[in-house]
């Protein structure tokens, strides 16, 4: 695939796709990064053995200057190393952790970009350390890579890392692509940093975005406030206004690698135990990092709709939550999680019986083949996030009923639902609205849920993790070619 680029690709993102940690019984170990990006970009990254930039999940004792060491995967112990990739791990303080990442990473641009203004604290300390380390990190690639590399950027978290590389060398080619949504003008201006974050966006040849709205919105917010200007070479303050080439491009996953999972024997094995564990009722399943963007007490309150307003339902069916655990240093998260927890326990409270309750609640990760055999038992999938930039779960529900049957529940507020027009959309702010999409779906005859779910599975399959590669990489190409290089 990369063959095509004449310089070596580096994938830049927060975390590497594997982290240090501890087992149960204190022993190191590499433990896989959760979310939607390494799901997407492992595979890439291993079949091309290309370079990947991130943190590491060690903590500094002491902060000191950028170390660049490049290691291999396989050397280091990761799991899962048939075909081999290199790691620069960032390592970084506590406090840095704090600041850039919790904070204003995943408090203030994740609230404000996912439209949630009440979640996203304004605080000056966190942007003066969301800047050092964005620094920190265009430090440590600037000292392995060549003008002939293509240092390609992922998501909000290294926002400013354009603006810091292009300081460094204006010869590099300096890509970036936005894993979430970008958001309005109205929403962006309230942001005390937007120059900041527009000079940098500036400094890329290419940004790439998942859905045609969240493009359409930055360049609302250029028309609005003006291109970002590219630092000028000597005093490394902006200088010139200069535009990246934009294009839409919504990531997407490997169809093959889900679909052959689930006609493993031990995966459709492990599908009839959990049917049967379920004593054979309609499986509804959600899969969700637990995340208030993701829409999960809506769905819990669809679900409880659904049994105030038909209670002929009941023990017809069962709801599997799995909740995989999130950035649970930020306070929003715990309360968050607390929430669940008592709302999933006042309405199982509220319905269950001696033998049957209507929700199924887990909060942990499960193993690949684990997660497969959930996708494939069950029968509706209820994907109701509030925003979301794609959403890969519910591609991957798609491609994991080989038996072509299936219904998919999704909100309009999923960058997915753009492609995956044979699900049943919801707007996940209106509970009757989930409710109404539940009875549908459970009263969906064979014949159409077969129909729909043909649809959308060629639909995920002809627009697969390779096509979105493809595309990224002719962007690389075309940039190259037509000399928009900040040079
Ligand atoms: N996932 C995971 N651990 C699990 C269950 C699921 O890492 O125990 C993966 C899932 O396969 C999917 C990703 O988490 O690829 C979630 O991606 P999505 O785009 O839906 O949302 P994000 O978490 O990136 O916001």
């Amino acid at each position: 695939m990369a063959k095509r680029l004449s310089g070596r690709l580096i994938v830049v993102s927060n975390r590497l796709p594997y982290y240090k940690d501890a087992d149960s019984a204190g022993k190191p170990t590499w433990k896989r990064s959760p979310g939607g990006l390494v799901t997407a970009l492992e595979p890439i990254i291993r079949e091309i053995n290309g370079l990947w930039v991130g943190w590491d999940g060690v903590f500094l004792k002491h902060d000191h200057s950028a170390k660049s060491e490049i290691r291999s995967a396989s050397h280091l112990g990761i799991p899962g190393t048939r075909k081999d990739y290199k790691l620069l791990p960032i390592s970084l303080t506590r406090k840095e952790i704090e600041k850039y990442y919790s904070q204003f990473s995943n408090n203030t641009l994740w609230g404000l970009f996912h439209y949630f203004f009440e979640k996203s604290s304004i605080d000056y300390s966190s942007w003066e350390i969301y800047k050092k380390v964005n620094e920190k990190f265009a430090l440590s690639i600037s000292k392995v890579a060549g003008e002939k590399d293509y240092i390609w950027i992922n998501d909000f978290h290294l926002l400013l890392c354009p603006f810091f590389l292009r300081r460094i060398n204006p010869k590099y080619k300096i890509h970036f692509y936005l894993h979430i949504p970008f958001p309005h003008v109205d929403i962006f201006s309230t942001l005390p940093w937007g120059r900041e974050l527009l000079d940098s966006l500036a400094c890329c040849d290419s940004l790439g975005f998942q859905h045609p709205q969240y493009m359409k919105n930055y360049q609302g917010v250029v028309q609005e406030l003006g291109a970002g200007r590219k630092p000028d070479r000597l005093s490394g303050k902006p200088a010139e206004d200069t535009k990246p080439f934009t294009y839409v491009n919504p990531i997407s996953i490997d169809f093959d690698k889900f679909d052959k999972t689930s006609r493993k024997v031990r995966v459709k094995k492990r599908k009839k135990e959990l049917i049967k564990q379920n004593n054979y009722l309609k499986m509804i399943l959600g899969v969700d990092r637990l995340d208030y963007s993701k829409g999960i007490k809506q769905k819990l309150l669809g679900i409880e709709k659904l049994l105030d307003t038909c209670p002929e339902l009941a023990g017809e069916f069962c709801f599997y939550q799995l909740a995989i655990p999130s950035r649970e240093s930020v306070a929003a998260y715990r309360s968050l999680k607390k929430d669940i927890d008592e709302l999933v326990g006042r309405i199982n409270g509220k319905f269950s019986t001696g033998t049957w309750h209507p929700i199924q609640y887990m909060y942990t990760s499960v193993p690949f083949d684990e997660l497969i055999a959930f996708y494939s038992a069950a029968d509706i999938a209820l994907i109701t996030p509030l925003r979301d930039g794609m959403n890969l779960v519910c591609k991957e529900f798609v491609a994991s009923h080989s038996d072509n049957d299936g219904v998919l529940v999704l909100s309009r507020f999923a960058g997915a639902s753009m492609d995956l027009k044979n699900s049943l959309a919801v707007n996940p702010y209106s509970i009757e609205d989930i409710c109404k999409a539940l009875r549908e779906a459970l009263a969906m005859p064979g014949a159409e849920r077969k129909r729909k779910m043909e649809r959308m599975r060629e639909n995920v399959r002809t627009n697969d993790i390779n096509v979105w590669f493809d595309k990224i990489l002719s962007v690389f190409e075309y940039t190259e070619k037509e000399g928009e290089s900040h040079v």
